[in-house]
């Protein structure tokens, strides 16, 4: 088991408080990267510009540390991509949910794209073309349990267990085999989270 420690946006408003405790985790062997941390202006739980001072200076924390940041991004594209471009850093959009024009935006940067149980969703005809386009090398998924579990399981608690039926329908998109999609999302996961190496 490897983590990803940070201080979401949900909690930003903590984030001084949490801050020393956060950064001192980063230096553990088992932890892989920075996250989830991004920008939620969709709930907006927390005032914006608290969020996006906890975002960047964690953005510059993965940096500095070489960890990966993952990435929670909901209804704040524009500022999460100029923030991106800005501070540079190896990146993953986790449960990517925006549509075209920032995924290529996004890959442009060097950003790899995480999809979730939602590309199952009957109304995500536009999430799967997304998905089903993204290059082979910068595309992971995941489950975001308990949230987002796959059909037929939707609206239930997701498990780690569900990831299998988000591989089929992400394979089948893709026109490869669950095997193959696997191999090659097992080989961006360790690019991405050097987890070989520990
Ligand atoms: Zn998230």
């Amino acid at each position: 088991v490897y983590a990803a420690v940070g201080v979401h946006p949900h909690r930003a408003d903590q984030f001084e408080a949490e801050a020393d405790r956060v950064k001192a985790l980063l230096s553990q062997a088992k932890v892989v990267a920075v996250g989830e941390i991004g920008l939620d202006y969709y709930r907006d739980y927390v005032r914006q510009d608290l969020q996006v001072a906890a975002f960047r200076t964690q953005l510059g924390w993965a940096r500095s540390h070489g960890l990966a940041a993952c990435i929670h991004m909901r209804a704040a594209d524009t500022e999460v991509i100029g923030a991106v471009r800005e501070e540079g850093g190896s990146v993953v959009l986790h449960c990517f949910s925006s549509d075209a024009a920032v995924a290529s935006e996004a890959l442009a940067l060097g950003c790899t794209l995480s999809f979730a149980g939602n590309i199952t969703f009957p109304n995500a005809e536009q999430l799967r073309a997304v998905a089903t386009n993204v290059p082979g090398d910068r595309l992971l998924f995941e489950t975001d349990s308990p949230l987002l579990a796959p059909q037929p399981w939707r609206g239930r608690r997701n498990e780690p267990a569900y990831l299998v039926a988000i591989a089929e329908a992400l394979a089948s998109l893709r026109g490869c085999s669950v095997p193959e999609l696997a191999a090659k999302v097992a080989i961006n996961a360790d690019r991405l989270f050097h987890w070989g190496a520990t």
